[in-house]
């Protein structure tokens, strides 16, 4: 009933048509399982991937998305949840309430909360057949705020490569409501209270090895690159837009 309730408030907050597919919680349409995860409503069970684990083949392989969500992903979830039982906390606590308090818990807790929101974005970031380029009022927040696409795509890119060892890049909105870049260690995030980064996350990339190591083995480089052409720009600015 949680995720029941969590998509009915979601739809009504993102103005969706109802129509009728409130019968089809197993397998909503991929723009709705988008908004699932819209700023305020990421709890602790991981929602579907929303495409198949094949659907970004070639730049990501089905293996890699297959181990990725079903094993590193799945044990952040199960292990977030045996945190928030063992630290005594409601089992449907919201990554957001969460987050902005990590200080206050254990390292598991930290690691597992951050491991699954940090995924449960990463999915939806990524679509076999999004626009190439960001757009709306996203696309004026980043030309003003960062700069041209190029300078954006490369000061990401420079984030994710210069990461040492496990972590990821971002795009988030910082408290003044300005889009950065950074990134954060492990499973770090902006929501973070102990992150030196602070914001709303609108896009991140996974830059731990798991993520890329059967396709690409130490070429990070490669799997950035590629990664861009899977970028789901119209979810990033759903996000952007939701978080003003
Ligand atoms: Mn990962």
């Amino acid at each position: 009933m949680a995720d029941r309730r969590r998509f009915l408030k979601t739809t009504l907050q993102g103005g969706l048509a109802l129509g009728t597919s409130l019968g089809m919680a197993t397998a909503l349409p991929a723009r709705i399982a988008d908004a699932a995860t819209g700023p305020g409503q990421t709890g602790p069970d991981q929602t579907p991937l929303p495409y198949p684990t094949d659907a970004l083949e070639p730049l990501i392989d089905a293996r890699t998305m297959d181990i990725h969500y079903t094993k590193h992903a799945a044990a952040y979830a199960k292990n977030l949840k045996d945190a928030l039982a063992a630290e005594k906390l409601a089992p449907d606590t919201t990554m957001e309430r969460l987050l902005p308090t990590i200080s206050q818990h254990s390292e598991k807790m930290r690691n597992n909360a951050g491991g699954h929101y940090n995924h449960e974005l990463f999915w939806r970031c990524m679509t076999p057949n999004g626009p190439q380029e960001p757009n709306g009022t996203l696309l004026q927040a980043i030309l003003s705020d960062i700069g041209p696409i190029a300078t954006f795509r490369q000061r990401f890119t420079e984030a994710a490569m210069s990461r040492f060892g496990s972590g990821w890049a971002w795009l988030y909105r910082d408290t003044q409501g300005k889009l950065k870049i950074g990134s954060t260690p492990n499973q770090d995030n902006p929501l973070m209270d102990l992150s030196p980064l602070r914001g709303t996350p609108l896009l991140g990339l996974d830059v731990w090895e798991h993520a890329y190591y059967l396709k690409y083995q130490n070429r990070r480089a490669e799997y950035v690159d590629n990664w861009f052409k899977l970028v789901n720009w119209t979810f990033v600015a759903q996000r952007f837009d939701a978080s003003a």
